[in-house]
């Protein structure tokens, strides 16, 4: 590993002008990031990173969500070492199979709630829920229903990149780049008691009832034998962590259930302890069908994915089903696999669940539950160790600021020059730690959000926005 005092390859000017010129980063405003120049992250252990000046940041993202166990895991490092010189890759289409695959799939099964027994590998989330969509569409061919198609999911979900993991998702300025939805798949309106049920005047859980029933409107409207499925995440991550009222997803339960159509979660960020169970559906009380993992599962060391299959699915696509016409080349990838059943024996043996549950978890919320207090805070919510704090213009009315000032940017600017990072989505400053954090670590990233959200109110108060 390098260390701070060894020579770096080349300077930090030096990485930002290769990177501009050749690196087309996610996500991205290609020509302003070339502009600005790439922060170069150059090592990182437990839950901080390194930049290419030195500067030591605390990481409040666990990476993009996934690095549930911390880094510097050697563990992890060393089960991919020796699977990379035992075997670095066989594939699973050919009659064959790779000790790590079969491991891991037999370990899922034990870790996941027990309506799964079998596991389909893919390299990411995004392709998880192409595999999604393929198999439930399959499934209800195979049971003589091919007209039920249609999978519905929520506006503001994310649920990927690819053609099918962005049109199940409902992000608008995705859809709008490369003619998404693709046919078939329709959008709810999501169960965001602040921007939606507040307005409205109803209480939490009301508004959950609420929300869930849109579900069945939405049945309704396309007709339930048109309908394939239904994907949520547990807690929506990507959208903001918005944390759904506890009457959303038991109604959402019966509703799929009354109408027979499949559940199914995708648990690529609440997974692997995120919430406090094992997975977010355990949380939130739903019991799906077929359940989307990526992330967590490696804690980010190496890629992989993939979808739980619960039996009601399984049955019917091993005894009827032939030949499933789909896979990918990693689907049960050794490395990526050994990495997988490292990760999982090392969140088992640090108990990092039960950890987040009845630890640092609720530790976070009343540290949130302080923050709340603060006066550019309308509302403050966590999920195990997700966080979310809504800035306002006006506390008291909930009143936003105008979206034109991007006032969560100008937040997370400060968040950047402080050594924290914590992510902006529109207003919703949101904090997704990976789950070794102790509680002193806990209160040293609170104080370093409570400076932020001091200097940002600071900026409101100088440039009148608070007016
Ligand atoms: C990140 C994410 C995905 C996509 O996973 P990738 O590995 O980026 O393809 C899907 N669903 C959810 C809920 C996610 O957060």
């Amino acid at each position: 590993m390098n260390t701070v005092t060894e020579k770096p390859l080349r300077s930090t000017q030096q990485w930002q002008a290769a990177d501009a010129a050749h690196f087309l980063h996610p996500f991205t405003d290609f020509q302003s990031l070339a502009k600005k120049g790439s922060r170069i992250i150059t090592r990182a252990d437990n839950i901080y990173l390194w930049d290419s000046e030195g500067h030591k940041i605390l990481d409040a993202m666990s990476g993009l969500w996934c690095v549930n166990v911390g880094y510097g895991q050697r563990a992890l490092v060393d089960a991919a070492s020796r699977q990379m010189a035992e075997l670095p890759f066989y594939n699973a289409f050919f009659q064959t199979a790779t000790p790590p695959a079969i491991e891991l799939a037999e370990l899922l099964a034990s870790v996941t709630p027990p309506q799964f027994q079998h596991v389909f590998f893919s390299g990411s989330g995004s392709e998880g829920n192409d595999t999604v969509v393929r198999m439930v569409r399959r499934y209800w061919d195979v049971l003589g229903q091919p007209q039920r198609q249609v999978v519905i999911s929520r506006i503001n979900a994310y649920h990927g990149s690819t053609m099918a993991g962005a049109s199940l998702g409902g992000m608008s300025g995705m859809h709008a780049q490369g003619g998404l939805p693709i046919p078939g798949i329709t959008h709810i309106e999501q169960p965001h008691w602040w921007e939606h049920g507040r307005k409205l005047g109803l209480d939490r859980e009301g508004f959950g009832l609420m929300a869930a029933g849109w579900l069945e409107q939405k049945i309704l409207e396309i007709g339930a034998d048109k309908v394939a499925a239904f994907i949520g995440e547990p807690v929506q991550g990507a959208g903001g962590v918005i944390v759904p009222p506890d009457s959303y997803w038991p109604e959402i339960q019966r509703i799929c259930d009354k109408y027979g159509i499949l559940l199914v979660s995708d648990e690529v960020i609440c997974g692997f302890g995120r919430t406090g169970q094992w997975f977010g559906c355990e949380t939130v009380g739903s019991r799906p069908d077929l359940m989307t993992f990526a992330k967590g599962v490696t804690s980010g060391y190496v890629p992989l994915g993939g979808v739980m299959v619960g039996e009601r699915v399984a049955k019917v696509l091993i005894e009827q089903g032939g030949e499933f016409a789909h896979g990918y080349t990693y689907s049960g990838h050794p490395v990526a696999c050994a990495v997988a059943l490292a990760n999982i024996r090392l969140i088992q043996q640090l108990k990092l669940v039960e950890h987040v549950r009845d630890d640092v978890g609720p530790y976070l919320a009343e540290q949130f539950r302080g923050l709340a207090e603060h006066p550019l805070v309308g509302e403050a919510q966590t999920c195990g160790l997700m966080g979310a704090l809504q800035l306002v213009k006006d506390k008291a009315s909930g009143t936003p600021f105008p979206a034109e000032l991007e006032f969560g940017m100008v937040c997370r600017g400060h968040c950047f020059a402080n050594g924290l990072i914590m992510r902006a989505v529109g207003d919703r400053m949101i904090i997704a730690p990976p789950l070794v954090i102790t509680r002193a670590q806990v209160d040293e990233m609170v104080a370093l959000i409570r400076r932020c959200l001091d200097l940002a109110l600071a900026d409101a108060q100088r440039a009148g926005w608070l007016a």
